[in-house]
């Protein structure tokens, strides 16, 4: 059986980022750039006032003397004429300076006595004025390829007039949830029958993850059905399944997938939870099969699928970020399975602690609830004891 590492390089060497596409920036939040974003133009696109106050020339003679105002500039209303020797235009903060000013008194710092500005204390020259092009000038690469677009990066790409981004598409995922046991939301257990879970976790964490989820009913434990939603769900860019991909009597994912053009990369991984994780790609497409107890069925996702979507989505980082943290309670391993435990990771100040809480059962959905990390316990390890240094992947 392959190790998660050596499973999780196969998945990223197998996998591809999707074709860029041209969309309206307002569109684009969550996403990765694909080509550089440049500047219409300068910003600020002419010299203007950081304060409300008085644009004057600060080496004209005489200041002293007071000054006569002969108009405003207001934001949005620029001044039209010249600012002359013995002269000031009362300005406010994002205004044009006026041709012939170079320096902006605020007005907090200025006497107005029978119609003249008297400025408190002598000026230094260009204070308060925001230079064209001080921000950025046309032409310049605001964001690199591989940035990824937040509100931060429209409000940017906004104010240098930039209306549409190139950049790697959504992925869209196909999620097939396979079991006769499974029931919707909303519908009452008969004998043996279940809730399908793994469906709402997959639903909202596909779309927490930044994609597009579609999902297909319930795939019943049959051939012909499953074959079914697989052709639908070829309309999608990644494909999931849960649950039929072990070795039992009603595990058809892999032999329905096998009558198609699928080429598997790995089945079976040495980890615990979710062993018997399929990958592989289904007509091109990267397709995973994941285990249907919820346990497993979560970690396997967050194991191997996310990094694919991450990669699909063209971030440049797509392994999940790690933190050292010291271990609360004591926990136990596997000699030969890699162990990964969900787990809670908290900040007390001075360092992270994670706690494992005792219940994690594959078929359990309660450890996920508190979870915001998974600690790794490699193959072949006893145990780990309290107060020992562990890493741990953030979810
Ligand atoms: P399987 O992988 O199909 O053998 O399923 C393993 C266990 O997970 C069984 O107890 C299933 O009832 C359960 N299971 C499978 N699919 C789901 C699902 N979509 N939601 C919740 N539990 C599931
Ligand atoms: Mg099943």
């Amino acid at each position: 059986m392959i190790s998660y590492d050596d499973a999780l390089q196969r998945v990223i060497e197998t996998v591809s980022s999707l074709e860029p596409v041209e969309i309206p920036l307002c569109e684009a939040a969550g996403l990765v750039l694909s080509s550089p974003a440049a500047s219409r133009w300068d910003l600020p696109r002419n010299d203007n006032s950081a304060m409300d106050g008085f644009a004057i020339k600060a080496s004209a003679e005489d200041l002293d003397k007071g000054l006569r105002i002969i108009g405003a500039s207001y934001a949005g209303h620029p001044f039209t004429g010249d600012v002359q020797e013995g002269q000031t235009v009362r300005i406010t903060t994002g205004a044009v300076l006026p041709s012939g000013a170079d320096t902006v008194v605020p007005i907090e710092e200025v006497e107005e006595k029978n119609g003249l500005v008297f400025p408190a204390a002598k000026s230094k020259s260009g204070q308060h004025v925001r230079y064209r092009g001080e921000e950025f000038y046309r032409g310049d690469v605001l964001i690199e390829p591989g940035g990824t677009i937040r509100a931060g990066e429209i409000a940017l790409l906004a104010s240098a007039g930039i209306e549409r981004v190139i950049v790697f598409p959504r992925p869209r995922v196909a999620v097939i949830s396979t079991g006769d046991e499974l029931l919707e939301l909303g519908q009452e257990p008969g004998p043996g029958q279940i809730i399908n879970s793994n469906l709402y976790f997959l639903e909202n964490r596909l779309s927490e993850c930044g994609c597009t989820p579609v999902c297909f009913g319930i795939g019943t434990d049959d051939p012909g059905t499953l074959d079914h939603l697989i052709e639908q769900a070829l309309d999608a860019d990644v494909i999931i399944s849960t649950g039929g991909v072990s070795v039992g009597d009603k595990d058809h994912v892999q032999a329905t997938l096998n009558e198609r053009d699928f080429t598997k990369v790995f089945w079976k991984v040495a980890i615990k939870p979710g062993k018997p994780i399929l990958f592989g790609l289904l007509e091109g497409k990267p397709c995973f099969g994941l285990p249907g107890n919820p346990g497993s069925t979560a970690a396997t996702f967050e194991l191997f699928v996310k990094p694919a979507l991450k990669k699909l989505a063209g971030h440049p980082e797509i392994l999940p970020e790690k933190r050292e943290a010291i271990l609360k309670n004591e926990v136990a391993g596997n000699t030969r399975r890699q162990i990964f435990l969900w787990s809670r990771l908290e900040w007390n100040g001075t360092g992270y602690e994670v706690t494992v809480p005792q219940r994690q059962g594959s078929g359990q959905n309660r450890c996920l609830t508190a979870a915001n990390a998974l600690l790794s316990v490699a193959a072949g390890i006893e145990k780990i004891d309290a107060g020992e240094k562990v890493e741990v992947f953030l979810l």
